[in-house]
Order: C-alpha cells, then structure tokens, then sequence
C-alpha cells in the first residue's frame, strides 16, 4: 500500500468468494509501494447473493475500481455501465474501472494470457497458429476471444460438455471470422488436430492440486519438440501435463504468468501508470509460496 493511508487514498477492492487464498493484494500493493502512488488493493468476501450491492458501492464509496473473481465474473455484467469489447464477446468482467461515478467493464485474463506467451517465448505471435484449447469454460473462452481477435488461424475447443465447446466455437467462428471447431477430447479428430497443433492449452482443473496425478490429455504421445504446451494451472508450478510434455521436448508455460500479466493490465487500468513487472511478479511468486 502507499506509504502513508490519508484522506486522499483511493480504494481499489478485489471481489471473491471464497477470496483468502488471493495472491493479487500481495502484488498489486506491492506495484503500489514502488511507484509510491497514492491507492490501496483490498480483498472482499461478498456474499453470493448481494454481488449488485457490492457493485453498487464502487459508486456509493468513490472507490477507483475493483477486481472481480469467482464466482461473480458474469454475475457483475449486468449492473455495469459499460463494457470493454472484449469483455462484451466474453461476456465476463475481471476489471471494472469506476470513470467518475461511471462503472466500466474490462477482461484482462485473455490479453494478460497473450502478455505472458509473449514473454515466456519472445518471438511467439498468435497470427497464423493453429491453438487447440482442451476445456470450454471460463478461462477458454477468454483466452479464445483474446487468439481470435490476434487473428489465430484455427482454435479448436475441447471440452467433455462437448454442447459447451460447440456452441463456443461458435461464437468465435461467427463474431470474429476465425475458424473454429467444438469436440469432445475423446475423438481421433481431437488427437489428429492436438498433432497439428501450434499451441496446446489445458484450461480445465485437471492436475490442480490435490488432482496431481492426473493429465487431460489421455494420448500424450502426439506432443512433440515443434508445439508450445500451456497449462493455465500454477499450483502445482509443474502439472503432470507439463511434466510429461517436457520430457518429449516441447516449450512449456504455466499459469502465473497469466495471473501476473492480467494483474500488470488491470493495474495500469485503475491507476494510469506504467506498471512494475518486476516488483510484481517477485510479490506474486512470493504469495504463491506463502
Ligand atoms: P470452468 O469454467 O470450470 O471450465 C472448465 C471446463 O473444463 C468445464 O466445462 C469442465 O467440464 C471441463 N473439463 C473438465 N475436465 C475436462 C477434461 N478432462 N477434458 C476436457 N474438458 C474438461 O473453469 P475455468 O474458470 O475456465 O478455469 C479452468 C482452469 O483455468 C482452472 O484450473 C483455473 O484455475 C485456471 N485459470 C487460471 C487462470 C490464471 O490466471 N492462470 C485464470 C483463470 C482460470 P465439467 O464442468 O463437466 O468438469
């Protein structure tokens, strides 16, 4: 936090629940520190049922904007004033910036998802590359609108709600012009199109702790040396997944860098300034530890 709460001090809040394991006040109060400027990053437990009220208070309590996680990200659309275009095709909010009493809607998870590819892999570009994406829920979908609009070649959902990977391909494929195709990952079309892939991303929880034994791709002999693996988990720091896709010699990335880079997007959202990448990524792998 700054150095020294005063008078002046604008709120910036996180809205969770459950919200105790966060990692983000740790390293946007340390952005804060280091630039010295005058805001403070606090976490919320908001009861499930009065997510409008807290919304509500952004603008009842002049706060700056807050960060919104689970399980509110489209539960907020509703009660905002605007949204960015990226937040309106993943019909989800991660950043609402309150504009003078006007509440405005951002998603930075799926560019805070391109930031991170982009530094774990320096001359990576999204254009041209064929992605496959194995889950359809949230964090696919913003990563997904986030490749399409890069102008990606193909993206390929998958998903064991097969319905779900279909009809988000869908929207990809009709609102942004790109190919795209939903499958269940239980398919050789799956496999064949995961061995042509640029890109493999797990964006489902399987090999979250505690599911550590457990990998989401049941073929993983169609990994080779040419893809970049992701997994968007970053506890463990190394899935199974990621284990097995290093062995056979791919690149491979996990998830904290997408928390960092949508952490680094929303910071620069609420306070207008550059945002320390350094000092942020240091608290956030600290926090993660902790
Ligand atoms: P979600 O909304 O629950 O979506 C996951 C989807 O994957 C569900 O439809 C699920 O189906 C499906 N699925 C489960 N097992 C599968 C399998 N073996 N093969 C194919 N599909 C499968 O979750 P989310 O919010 O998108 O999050 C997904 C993952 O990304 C989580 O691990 C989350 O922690 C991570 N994440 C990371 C970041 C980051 O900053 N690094 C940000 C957001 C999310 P069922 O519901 O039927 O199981």
């Amino acid at each position: 936090m700054h150095n020294k709460i005063n008078g002046s001090t604008k709120v910036i809040a996180l809205f969770g629940n459950p919200i105790e394991h966060t990692a983000s006040p740790g390293m946007q109060n340390a952005a804060i520190m280091k630039l010295g400027c005058n805001f403070v990053y606090l976490p919320f437990l908001v009861n499930r049922a009065k997510i409008a009220n807290a919304v509500e208070s952004l603008r009842a309590m002049h706060f700056a904007g807050a960060n919104i996680t689970v399980p509110f990200k489209e539960a907020v659309v509703p009660y905002l004033d605007k949204l960015t275009e990226e937040a309106k095709l993943i019909g989800a909010v991660n950043t609402i910036k309150n504009d003078n009493g006007q509440l405005i809607g951002h998603n930075t998870d799926g560019p805070g998802f391109i930031e991170a590819l982009k530094a774990a892999n320096k001359k990576f570009t999204p254009k041209k590359k064929k992605i496959v994406i194995i889950g359809a829920g949230g964090a696919a979908r913003a990563i997904g609108v986030a490749l399409a609009q890069r102008k990606t070649k193909q993206i390929v959902f998958a998903d064991v709600q097969e319905e779900k990977a279909r009809n988000l391909a869908y929207i990809i494929k009709s609102k942004l012009n790109v190919d795209a195709k939903g499958m269940s990952p239980n398919t050789q079309q799956f496999y064949d199109l995961a061995g042509e892939a640029d890109v493999i991303v797990n964006a489902t929880p399987v090999g979250m702790s505690p599911r550590t034994t457990e990998c989401p791709l049941s073929n993983i002999s169609i990994i080779h040396p040419r893809q970049f693996i992701v997994d968007l988990i970053y506890n463990p720091a190394q899935t199974k997944f990621l284990r097995l896709a290093h062995h056979l010699g791919a690149k491979t990335m996990n998830g904290l860098g997408m928390l960092l880079y949508q952490g680094v997007l929303a910071f620069e959202i609420f306070t207008g300034e550059k945002a320390p990448v350094a000092v942020m990524k240091k608290a956030l792998l600290q926090a993660v530890k902790a």
